[in-house]
């Protein structure tokens, strides 16, 4: 698919980016369509990069560590495979590790896996309280199921050591599992494991599960279309500043404007929306080639911010080397209240580096791989730095100002506390595991209390860059660009899902949150279950299965029917994919909806049982 050929028809809607929030809304928009039939929505999804990788890298040959540790090796694949920001202070790049990754995926092609929830008091407080009950009543549960969040099984060694951590803690701790969006198995026999959650697998689903003609071509989904190797240059509005379209340019340079649909008159059909998600630096930086600039930086955007990570690693060996295969790796978190009321998440891997930053490790241990790594880091929320911005050069190219006010310091009273909370989780995982640190088993007589206890990650290292497009907090007095449903107040039709809509930096790795979110507007910008003036005395039945159905709705509620309903009950109401009927019975009363599936390759012929569904009347009961 080229950008001209994309240019020859309009669509519904315009997905900017393929990273973890535009890229799971477009796989979700797609899963949609394939359920509301006629009523699909025609979608175009634009990439700036290729495919360098089919899957999360994870789930793809790398190197095996070079004898370090049991690696990971995604950060290995960010080092080699993102772009470096342009900054307008060359000092400030020393202190900056991240940037972007162009490619079908984004960073979600190399992201850690690790995915805590915000916690609930930073949550209600920064994002407001509609946001908070919405997320932590469904969207987060949602998102943890399309990640394959993963738990591991807990044997009694791993219990007693979160109990000994519970208890020894000063602070009130509540140590458990880290939460790992990855299926690292699959019950199901000869099921393969979906390993590493990204973006990407859904979306080479999709395109490769196109229909082909006799002799071979690719037919395009009617509904669905993806443009990659192309970086989209401005977004397009008309008088009435409501979004038209977007003007994109190919690997060569040529630019080509792509439209969103329009009526008689040419203006855009009221409800077709873009979807911006290039990224912190990327989405602000489209808004700005757009016209945009003023707005962004008088309503308080621009202000990319990343919150400290810091940490203390040790290498270790177990007394008793048999204990090693027992406990295996473990991956712990935890909330901590602080004095300062400031809620910090509190990370442990022991024995499963993987999960954390690696490179906090003394090189000089490396020789031996057979030594075990023990992590605790750190990560304190952090308000939206002001002194931070982004601008475009000549060519209209992001420049950034962004550093780290105030710096870190391993004396900020804070990070007294979390090390001392250090030591102690220390001392009682040595204990309960029976290790002994390598080189020297810090005691009470060996100063490991020196002034450089933590080291930070640089900024940027896990790609938390954020903020830069913020939404709507519950601070009254605060600015902001997006309303709770992400609509970017500038202009009609524009919305926004990528990490540059967060009002704070969390005190958690942001992602499981991004991903609640995008799931959230894709469902609000395209409803699976459409409004219907839904009457109290009437069951509505929807098909969403893809396939033509075959229902029929009891009558425990005894109405008399319409002559229209006993004729199509004589065979059964076909419903086509999206379609829905309506049936008049009593408030109160719950009905059974006995739905026929086709046969085996039939277009016609059902399957003679059927499967029931309950319906409530003023609802609408999905068969999905
Ligand atoms: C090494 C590493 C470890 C990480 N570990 C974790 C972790 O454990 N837990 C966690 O929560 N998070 C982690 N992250 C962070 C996570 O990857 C990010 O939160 C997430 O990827 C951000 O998604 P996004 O949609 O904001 O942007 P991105 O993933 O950056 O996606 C932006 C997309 O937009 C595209 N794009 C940019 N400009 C244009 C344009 N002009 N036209 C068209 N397309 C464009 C890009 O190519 C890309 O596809 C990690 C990241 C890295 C790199």
């Amino acid at each position: 698919m080229t950008p001209e050929k994309a240019a020859s028809e309009t669509y519904d809607i315009i997905v900017i980016g393929t990273g973890m929030g535009a890229g799971v809304i477009a796989g979700d928009l797609f899963d949609t369509n394939s359920r509301l039939g006629s009523g699909a929505k025609s979608v175009l999804v634009i990439e700036k990069g290729g495919l360098p990788f089919h899957s999360h890298c994870l789930n793809a040959a790398r190197p095996s560590g070079f004898g370090e540790d049991r690696g990971q090796q995604n950060d290995t694949f960010f080092a080699l495979f993102k772009e470096n920001y342009q900054f307008k202070d060359p000092n400030q790049s020393k202190e900056w590790k991240g940037g972007p990754m162009f490619n079908l995926g984004g960073r979600g092609a190399a992201w850690g896996l690790f995915a805590p929830r915000i916690h609930d008091d930073h949550l209600r407080k920064e994002f407001g309280n509609t946001l908070y009950q919405q997320l932590v009543s469904n969207w987060y549960k949602e998102a943890e199921n399309l990640m394959d969040l993963f738990l591991p099984m807990t044997n009694a060694i791993h219990q007693n050591i979160m109990e000994r951590l519970n208890i020894k803690t000063e602070a009130e701790c509540q140590w458990q599992w880290g939460r790992i969006a990855s299926e690292f198995s699959e019950s199901k026999n000869f099921d393969f494991a979906v390993g590493a959650y990204s973006p990407i697998d859904k979306l080479l689903e999709i395109a490769m599960s196109k229909d082909r003609t006799p002799d071979g071509a690719c037919i395009e989904h009617p509904n669905w279309k993806i443009l990659i190797n192309t970086d989209v240059r401005s977004i397009m509005r008309d008088d009435d500043n409501r979004a038209t379209g977007v003007v994109v340019r190919d690997a060569s340079g040529n630019e080509t404007k792509i439209f969103l649909k329009q009526d008689l008159s040419g203006q855009p059909l009221a409800d077709t929306k873009i979807v911006l998600g290039a990224g912190s630096v990327g989405s602000p930086a489209i808004l700005m080639r757009s016209g945009m600039a003023t707005d962004l930086k008088q309503n308080d955007g621009l202000h990319l911010t990343d919150h400290d990570i810091f940490a203390r690693s040790f290498t270790f060996r177990y007394l008793d080397p048999s204990v090693r295969e027992k406990v295996g790796s473990m991956k712990l978190q935890s909330y901590v209240r602080l004095k300062s009321d400031t809620i910090a998440l509190v990370n442990m891997a022991v024995d499963s580096s993987s999960f954390l930053p690696r490179d906090f490790l003394p090189t000089q241990f490396f020789t031996n791989e057979d030594f075990p790594k023990l992590i605790v880091a750190h990560i304190l929320p952090t308000s939206l730095n002001t002194k931070n911005t982004i601008e475009l050069d000549d060519d209209g190219e992001p420049v950034i100002t962004a550093g780290r006010d105030p710096p870190f310091s391993n004396s900020n009273p804070d990070v007294v506390e979390l090390r001392e909370l250090t030591k102690a989780a220390i001392r009682t995982v040595k204990d309960a595991l029976q290790l002994e640190l390598r080189p020297t088993d810090p005691d009470d007589t060996n100063d490991w209390d020196d002034d450089n206890f933590f080291k930070p990650l640089e900024l940027g290292g896990v790609a938390h860059e954020l903020g830069t497009i913020p939404l709507k907090g519950s601070d009254p007095q605060r600015r902001y660009l997006l309303d709770e449903n992400l609509k970017l107040r500038l202009c009609e039709g524009i919305y926004v899902c990528d990490l540059s809509i967060f009002p704070f930096s969390p005190e958690v790795n942001p992602t499981l949150t991004l991903v609640a979110l995008a799931l959230r507007l894709s469902r609000a910008i395209l409803p699976r279950t459409p409004f219907v003036a839904s009457t109290e005395n009437t069951i509505y039945v929807m098909n969403q299965t893809g396939d033509p159905i075959k229902v029929f709705v009891s009558n425990r509620a005894g109405v008399t029917l319409t002559q229209e309903e006993i004729n199509e009950n004589k065979n059964g109401k076909v419903l086509g994919p999206g379609e829905k009927v309506a049936r008049e019975r009593s408030v109160g009363v719950d009905e059974t909806v006995m739905v026929y599936r086709l046969d085996y390759n039939s277009r016609d012929v059902y399957l003679p049982r059927p499967v029931p569904y309950i319906a409530t009347p003023g609802r609408v009961c999905i068969i999905e």
